[in-house]
């Protein structure tokens, strides 16, 4: 605490992010990484972009990132906006969509109790009320709760950290509600390509839903800070007139490069990213077989509980998410566990190589014994 920090900050609460250490070489099952490297024409137009135009501010309006997205996702141009990171467009859908506590609507925003946990951060930077809706006991989200007057809804389709889905005709269903209200209604895309349903497809129907895509995880460039919004035109040059009260230039000219090329190499990604839900698969299988609770992952991670205690009441883990954690850092690999309420028995492990989880699981079994032994 200083005293020179205005009470806003003294206040907050910021964003904890996953570890990324830089001593010991540790299996990363973290932070949700791709642990596939990016398509090598991404580096190869990394490459050629490091040149002498870097003297040069880039393109403010990311014209040819924002073409090639439109292209992909058949699109037009103005229904795209691209920023550095998903999270800081997040951070400008909720300053340009979510009145404010001082503002004339005074309706609370809602979203999951158990979600991403930057919502409450940006909600508090910006000073917007907020009310978490509670998911079920199976961890789902029900669209009927959302279904109050409201400042907007945000949540990730598929969930994090749960992994689960929420099928299109709940987005739809909910977007519909909220459009009466004039609000919005933001969908997190970020774990999209592993098997949720998108709903770019509805932002025609739709004005209010804006979609958010990052290229952190299914492109394999979290090192590199890229990210795209969906939406009807409105939306779009609402986020701008944020971007532009902050910062013209958010996106670097060797960025553009790198993200425009990944946008554009879908067949690449596809095959990846395929690879990785095979890896999901097989790992839930052999998880579940030995007892774990493993909740439904449309995600590149899953959400797990080591097997009940023989002994024990129903639904009491032989061992809690933080020991486990601590157990498998001891053996070398990172996971996350988020100390919250209702999830503190879970882990979240994403998913690696398939070298990378057979390591994870004989490190499960020299914990807790057993695992990998298909009965
Ligand atoms: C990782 C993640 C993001 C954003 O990531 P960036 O690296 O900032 O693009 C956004 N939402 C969710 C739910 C995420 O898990």
């Amino acid at each position: 605490m200083s005293r020179y920090w205005n009470s806003r900050v003294k206040n907050i609460s910021p964003y904890v992010p996953g570890e990324q250490p830089r001593d010991r070489k540790f299996i990363k099952l973290n932070t949700n990484e791709n642990p596939y490297p990016p398509s090598p024409k991404v580096i190869k137009a990394i490459q050629e972009a490091a040149n002498e135009r870097l003297r040069l501010y880039p393109d403010p309006q990311c014209t040819e990132l924002r073409e090639a997205v439109a292209r992909r996702y058949v699109v037009k141009s103005e229904q795209v906006f691209a920023g550095n990171g998903s999270d800081e467009i997040l951070a400008f859908a909720f300053a340009a969509f979510f009145e404010s506590s001082g503002g004339s609507q005074n309706e609370p925003i809602l979203f999951p109790d158990i979600t991403y946990s930057f919502y409450p951060v940006y909600a508090d930077l910006w000073d917007i009320p907020y009310r978490t809706i509670l998911v079920g006991e199976d961890f789902s989200i029900n669209i009927a709760d959302y279904k109050i007057p409201s400042g907007g809804v945000v949540f990730p389709n598929p969930n994090a950290p749960t992994g689960i889905p929420l099928p299109l005709s709940d987005v739809f269903s909910l977007a519909e509600y909220l459009e009466k209200l004039d609000k919005v209604l933001i969908v997190d895309e970020a774990y999209v390509a592993y098997g949720a349903e998108s709903a770019v497809p509805l932002i025609n129907k739709h004005g209010n839903i804006l979609t958010v895509h990052t290229l952190s995880k299914s492109s394999s460039l979290a090192g590199l800070r890229g990210g795209y919004a969906i939406g009807n035109s409105e939306l779009i040059e609402g986020l701008c007139r944020v971007r532009d009260c902050f910062n013209s230039y958010t996106v670097d000219r060797l960025a553009l490069a790198g993200a425009e090329a990944a946008v554009s190499d879908a067949a690449y990604y596809d095959e990846i990213n395929r690879r990785i839900v095979a890896t999901r698969e097989r790992v839930t299988k052999i998880l579940t077989n030995d007892g774990f609770i493993v909740l439904p992952s449309a995600a590149n991670f899953i959400f797990i509980k080591a097997p009940t205690k023989t002994s024990a009441a129903k639904s009491e883990p032989c061992i809690g998410g933080a020991d486990l954690m601590a157990a498998l850092r001891e053996r070398g690999i990172l996971v996350r566990h988020f100390n919250k309420n209702r999830i503190a028995d879970y882990l979240r492990v994403s998913i690696g190589t398939d070298e990378e989880m057979d390591a994870f699981l004989k490190a499960c079994t020299a914990i807790i014994g057993n695992i990998g032994n298909t009965k």
